[in-house]
C-alpha cells in the first residue's frame, strides 16, 4: 500500500535479451553470434578509444559534474555554444530529465507510433498521459493531424527521432519548421543523424521550443558505455542542470567521448561504409520473394515479410546465430528490423535468407 498506484500500473520497459543469454540459449558461442539486432556499430569503438581507455588513470575519482571537457568538445562538433549542451547517461537520461522538467501528472507527451519506445515509457513514469498520432502508411508523419493533437490537448511535449527508429525515414526541416510554430516543446531525437543526409542541430537556440538529441552509441560505437546529449535552449537547460544526479555520466564514457572526437575524419569514414552497406544491403533484399525493406537513412533497415510469419523467420535465424528485431505491435504487423553490420554479415544473412525460402 506504499506504492504510487500510477507506478504500480507500470509496466517495466524490456528492451532486447542480452546477448550473452540468447548465445547460452542457443547454444551458440558468443563469437559466432551476428547481432544485428540493436542498432549497434558493428565496428565497435575507434582503436585509439580502446588504447585511451586502457591507458586513464583517473578511474577512482567521480566524474565532472559539470562536464565542462565534454562540452567543450562536443561543442565546436555539433556547432552550439557548450551552455546549450548537457551530457546524459546516454540520451535515454535527457529524455528522462525533459520528461520530469515539464510534465506534471495527466500532462499529454505525443510521439508519432510506429516510434521509439522511450517516450511512451517516460512518460508513464511521470505520470504524464501519452498520446499516440499515428503515422501514415509510408511511415511519414501526419503534420496536420500532429498539428491538431498538440491543440487538442494543449500538449507538453512531442518526440520525433530523425531518422526515425524503426522505420528510417527522417523528418523534412519544413515539417519540423513548421511543428516549431505550435505551443509545444518539439523534441527532434537524432540519435542516427551521423547516418542520414539532415539534421535541425543548427536551429536550436533560434527557436525556444526545440531540443535535438544525439548520442555516440550508434556513430561512434560506445552504446555499452552510454553517452548521449542535448542541445537545449538556455532558458530551459538551466532547470535540467538543477535535478541532473551530479555524477550522472562516467569517466571511462568521457575520456571515449574526448577520443572519438579526435578521431571525427576516421569515424565518419566509417559511417559511410555503413551507409554504402545500407545500400547494397536494401538492393540485395529487394529481390528477395515476399520481402519489402523500406528505404532507411539510419543504420537499421525495416522489412516487412509479405509471406510467412515473421517471428517465426526470427526464429530460425537466431537458430543459425543471426539476432534480429522482431515488432509484435499492430502497425508493424509481421516486420524485422535488421541493424547494418559488417559486410560478410549481411552476406551471411542474405545466403540464410535464401536457403529459407
Ligand atoms: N533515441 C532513439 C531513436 C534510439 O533508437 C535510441 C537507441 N535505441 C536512443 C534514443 C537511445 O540512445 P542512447 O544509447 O544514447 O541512450
Amino acid at each position: 500500500q506504499f506504492v504510487r498506484p500510477d507506478i504500480a500500473a507500470l509496466e517495466a520497459y524490456t528492451p532486447i535479451q542480452p546477448f550473452d543469454v540468447l548465445s547460452e540459449q542457443l547454444g551458440i558461442p558468443i563469437e559466432q553470434i551476428i547481432k544485428l539486432d540493436a542498432n549497434e556499430n558493428p565496428y565497435g569503438p575507434a582503436p585509439s578509444v580502446t588504447e585511451a581507455l586502457r591507458n586513464c588513470p583517473f578511474y577512482a575519482i567521480y566524474p565532472d559534474p559539470d562536464q565542462t571537457r565534454l562540452r567543450r568538445a562536443i561543442s565546436p562538433f555539433i556547432g552550439q555554444p557548450i551552455e546549450r549542451i548537457l551530457c546524459g547517461n546516454g540520451s535515454d537520461e535527457i529524455i528522462d530529465l525533459l520528461m520530469r522538467v515539464l510534465v506534471q501528472p495527466n500532462d499529454v507527451v505525443i510521439a508519432c507510433p510506429p516510434t521509439f519506445g522511450m517516450y511512451s515509457f517516460n512518460t508513464g513514469v511521470v505520470g504524464g498521459r501519452f498520446v499516440a498520432v499515428p503515422r501514415d502508411t509510408n511511415f511519414d508523419v501526419d503534420i496536420e493531424a500532429l498539428a491538431d493533437a498538440v491543440l487538442e490537448h494543449q500538449a507538453k511535449m512531442v518526440f520525433l527521432p530523425s531518422p526515425n527508429n524503426p522505420t528510417g525515414n527522417l523528418l523534412a526541416r519544413e515539417h519540423v519548421l513548421r511543428l516549431l510554430k505550435l505551443p509545444t516543446m518539439l523534441v527532434l531525437d537524432e540519435a542516427y543523424a551521423e547516418f542520414s543526409s539532415g539534421s535541425v542541430a543548427d536551429l536550436v537556440g533560434q527557436h525556444p521550443n526545440l531540443v535535438v538529441l544525439r548520442t555516440f552509441s550508434k556513430w561512434a560505437g560506445l552504446a555499452g558505455l552510454r553517452l548521449g546529449y542535448g542541445l537545449i535552449p538556455e532558458w530551459l537547460i538551466t532547470h535540467l542542470w538543477k535535478i541532473k544526479q551530479p555524477y550522472n555520466t562516467n569517466v571511462a564514457a568521457e575520456v571515449a567521448v574526448l577520443q572519438s572526437l579526435a578521431e571525427t575524419e576516421a569515424l565518419n569514414a566509417r559511417a559511410k561504409i555503413m551507409v554504402a552497406e545500407r545500400e547494397r544491403l536494401f538492393a540485395a533484399l529487394q529481390t528477395i520473394d515476399g520481402l519489402t525493406p523500406f528505404p532507411s537513412q539510419a543504420n537499421f533497415i525495416l522489412c516487412r515479410v509479405e509471406r510467412g510469419d515473421a517471428a517465426q523467420l526470427k526464429a530460425d535465424l537466431a537458430k543459425r546465430g543471426i539476432l534480429l528485431r522482431y515488432y509484435r505491435n499492430p502497425e508493424l504487423a509481421n516486420c524485422i528490423r535488421v541493424s547494418i553490420g559488417l559486410p560478410e554479415h549481411h552476406d551471411a544473412l542474405l545466403a540464410a535468407l535464401a536457403d529459407l525460402g
